[in-house]
């Protein structure tokens, strides 16, 4: 057991210590032993309030700071090799806000510890209940979700961290609620990442051989399912708990997108003629014939009301793309920044589509509430007046109330456009778009 504990600076006291916590592991969560016998574990001073910190590589323990029992000490050393072994640390540095980024891979993997693992969390830490007074979500709610879409409802909360702090809650954002209802006066205490702490001989994405990978979380979810399932009989999700913690059902929206807005520069052949036909209505057969060389429109509606326009970066990476799509299938460009209601319709030649035009009237509107129908109207409106080629791609966090006719207007645009897509943060609302094309809206 003691060759274990791949460390440099442990006194045989600190060391005794971590080797009692992985004896926790092993007895409670024994799949996962792999994951932490990877893990560096070194001594550091983090100052007086963060227990631990990793920076994607190493774990960091605060000796100081850390409860002298070995099964908090296992939630906390499994807590940084589950960040490590999930990649936290890259994901947060793709964020425009890496601190929100860690608070919420921080309330996912807490949750997972503490309730699925059945380990003792530090006091003071990130917890769903904490997260569920920001964003104003049931807990229950909360729990099912997954760190990027905890990033993204904080951010629509105003939390907006560049910083991950020690600890680990943003000292500005303390202060406006209670950030536990368990703590009194002390705002939760987290540990976090490091960007500063990268080693010199760590280039990139160059990966060392016995570090843990998303793999092998997936294993040991598994397999500790398994096991448990048998041994306890209790009730069990380990799909649940893959979501939960990001590794399941990552897409590349980008990939995605383009092989879509792309089927707008091909010429309609017969083949495709009759799936075609029901999109346009009755005189469907005498128009097909001249709909190729109808001008293409790629009609561009972006929900600006919040959270997605103060992620900078990925709606950089978005006007990008969308301009690229647009060069590459010769269209102009409908520009639709939207909110509680449709700020306005810019028409851009597809001479004058730059990252510029498309970015510049999205950061000026930036508005509060969210609301589709006039959004999905004006969509409908512009595609009914115009003869063209149109495909539309609907940006959103998803967060607003769906009616029959929010539904009813959804259905009629995908109809009438040539391709439609719905690209959402946080609600994919199937019913409403379910003949759209979905895509998830991440950095991965
Ligand atoms: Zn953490």
């Amino acid at each position: 057991m003691k060759a274990m504990i791949r460390s440099a600076n442990l006194s045989e006291e600190q060391r005794k210590l971590v080797l009692s916590a992985i004896k926790v592991i092993a007895r409670k969560a024994p799949t996962f032993l792999g994951i932490v016998a990877k893990c560096r574990i070194e001594a550091k001073d983090l100052g007086g309030t963060a227990y631990a910190a990793t920076d994607g590589k190493r774990i960091f323990i605060n000796f100081d700071m850390v409860p002298k029992d070995p099964e908090t000490l296992a939630s906390i050393i499994l807590h940084e090799a589950l960040h490590i072994a999930l990649k936290h640390t890259e994901k947060a540095r793709k964020h425009r806000y890496p601190g929100t980024f860690n608070i919420a891979s921080d309330a996912v993997i807490n949750y997972f510890i503490s309730e699925r693992l059945g380990l003792k969390l530090p006091p003071n830490v990130i917890t769903p209940e904490w997260i569920s007074g920001k964003i104003k979500k049931p807990v229950d709610e909360v729990k099912k979700m997954s760190a990027e879409e905890l990033y993204w409802l904080l951010l629509r909360n105003g939390v907006t961290e560049e910083k991950t702090h020690d600890l680990g809650i943003p000292s500005g954002s303390s202060s406006d609620s209670s950030p536990d209802s368990t703590s009194s006066s002390n705002a939760p205490q987290s540990h976090d990442h490091q960007d500063e702490e990268q080693s010199d001989e760590d280039n990139g994405d160059s990966k060392r051989e016995d570090e843990p990978s998303e793999e092998d979380v997936i294993i040991a979810i598994e397999r500790w399912a398994t096991i448990e399932n048998l041994t306890k009989n209790r009730e069990f999700d380990p799909i649940d708990d893959l979501r939960l913690l990001d590794v399941a059902g990552k897409v590349d929206w980008k990939r995605i997108l383009r092989a879509k807005l792309g089927g707008l520069s091909r010429e309609i052949k017969k083949s495709t003629w009759l799936r075609e036909s029901r999109k346009l209505g009755e005189d469907a057969m005498g128009r097909i014939r001249s709909r190729s060389r109808h001008p293409r429109k790629i009609i561009v509606a972006v929900d600006v009301s919040g959270s997605i326009v103060a992620e900078t970066n990925l709606l950089k990476e978005f006007a990008k793309e969308v301009v690229e799509i647009a060069r590459q299938v010769q269209a102009d460009i409908v520009l639709i920044p939207w909110g509680d209601t449709v700020y306005e319709v810019l028409s851009i030649p597809r001479q004058k589509v730059g990252d510029s035009t498309i970015l510049a009237p999205l950061l000026k509107h930036a508005g509060r509430g969210t609301n589709v129908e006039p959004a999905l109207q004006k969509i409908d409106e512009v595609i009914r007046s115009g003869k063209a080629r149109y495909g539309v791609v609907l940006l959103t966090d998803g967060m607003f109330a769906t009616t029959p006719k929010i539904q009813e207007l959804a259905i009629n645009v995908a109809r009438r456009a040539e391709v439609a897509v719905y690209l959402y943060t946080v609600y994919e609302h199937p019913h409403v778009f379910s003949n759209w094309i979905r895509i998830k809206y991440s950095h991965y």
